[in-house]
């Protein structure tokens, strides 16, 4: 088992300097169209390990890695 981290929204944010930290990230946000995800497991794939060499173009500041997870959606647009 896994042990307990003490913060509520915390990511492996990689940043332009090379470096790849589990941090803090502020509570997510849905916007139109999209739902929240309680993750219970996130995984890396090829994707991630290009961002982290160097070679995958990404221009972003900082990136939270993992896009492939598993868990609960918490809060969904409304349909009416
Ligand atoms: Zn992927």
């Amino acid at each position: 088992m896994l042990p307990q981290r003490s913060k509520d929204y915390e990511g492996a944010v990689h940043d332009l300097e090379g470096s790849t930290l589990v941090s803090e990230v502020g509570e997510p946000t849905a916007g139109p169209g999209e739902v929240l995800i309680q993750v219970a497991a996130a995984g890396l794939c090829g994707t991630d390990r290009h961002i982290v060499e160097g070679s995958h173009g990404c221009s972003a500041r900082a990136i939270v890695l993992g896009h492939e997870v598993s868990g609960t959606v918490t809060r969904r647009p409304c349909v009416n």
